[in-house]
């Protein structure tokens, strides 16, 4: 290898030649050079080519790793919170409306499911015991979906029969002047002679109003010779009520009527002794004594008076 260098001395370009060991030792530096970059540009592939990839795959499974940690995690939340529901579910809900609890195999109805799982799945252990655990979890939340459905239901029928039943006073307390709580065998007023009275006798002033004691619909609504003017409401399941010697009526046959509502007001018509209401509570057809529906409105204190009141008292308006 020949090149040419610059002389001070003579001022001119002269041949200048590599020989022997500094030849060689300056190929050995060129080759080591070479071979630094080769190696450096191999460790470079390695890093970033095919290690490359497996240094992606080992992220990607330490991220899987990680979400599928957060996902048994929120898994066990879940069943934890559905744990809760089942037992709410099962200790008050049904107890309340009177349903039976769901039995355990009830609740794990349907477990297996119509979801396959591939053959990737049932290879990997880890993935395929939390998709089980997952598809168990899904079944009983459908269950309790449905059984929340059926106590819907139930609830909405308990609603409307709690509503229908007549549970008030048909006369506001401030009003009534006297309570004839006879229910049962009564002196008539009139005739002198025993009879059965069927109802409670409210004394109250004419127009004091009179109030619907649970939601239902207007039976009938007329006037007769015995109860005067009177209304008769049905409140469906199984009950209803008679208002009689109305000084007059504000509602027809047919009409629906809400618990409270006003539906006439106190009178003395019909086979009556004085200005009051006569009011009748009937269960599957036959009277029953309304004081028992009375407590809602009453204290326990002035409940307790009423019953007492209600063995002694044995006459009534009504003959
Ligand atoms: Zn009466």
């Amino acid at each position: 290898m020949a090149r040419y260098i610059y002389n001070k001395e003579t001022c001119a370009y002269e041949r200048y030649e590599l020989k022997g060991k500094a030849l060689r030792n300056r190929i050995y530096a060129i080759l080591g050079f070479s071979l630094t970059i080769a190696f450096g540009a191999y460790i470079t592939f390695l890093n970033y080519s095919k290690p490359l990839d497996l240094l992606e795959v080992e992220r990607n499974n330490a991220n899987l790793r990680t979400a599928w940690f957060h996902l048994n995690f929120r898994l066990g939340e879940t069943e934890q919170k559905l744990k809760a529901f089942i037992e709410e579910d099962d200790q008050n809900y049904r107890v309340i409306l009177d349903a039976a609890p769901l039995s355990p195999i009830e609740r794990q109805a349907g477990v297996g499911g119509a979801i396959r799982k591939t053959k990737a799945l049932e290879e990997h252990a880890l993935i395929s015991s939390t998709f089980d655990r997952a598809l168990r979890l899904n079944n009983r939340l459908m269950v309790q979906n449905e059984s929340f459905d059926e106590l819907q239901k139930l609830l909405d029928k308990k609603l409307r029969q709690w509503a229908s039943r007549p549970a008030i006073q048909p006369i506001d307390n401030r009003d009534v002047l006297h309570l004839h709580t006879t229910f049962g065998m009564r002196l008539n007023p009139v005739l002198k002679i025993w009879t059965l009275h069927k109802g409670l006798d409210f004394t109250a002033p004419t127009g004091t109003p009179i109030y619907a004691t649970g939601d239902g619909v207007v039976q009938d609504a007329y006037h007769s010779d015995s109860f005067g003017n009177v209304v008769f409401i049905d409140h469906g399941f199984d009950f209803e009520t008679r208002y009689a010697h109305m000084v007059k009526f504000i509602v027809a046959r047919g009409e629906k009527i809400k618990r409270g509502q006003v539906i006439g007001y106190v009178g003395n018509t019909g086979r009556s002794a004085g200005e009051h209401l006569h009011y009748e509570v009937l269960y599957k057809g036959t009277q029953i004594n309304p004081i028992n529906f009375f407590q809602r409105d009453l204290s326990n204190k002035e409940y307790k008076k009423l019953l007492e009141f209600a063995k002694t008292e044995n006459s009534s308006l009504d003959y």
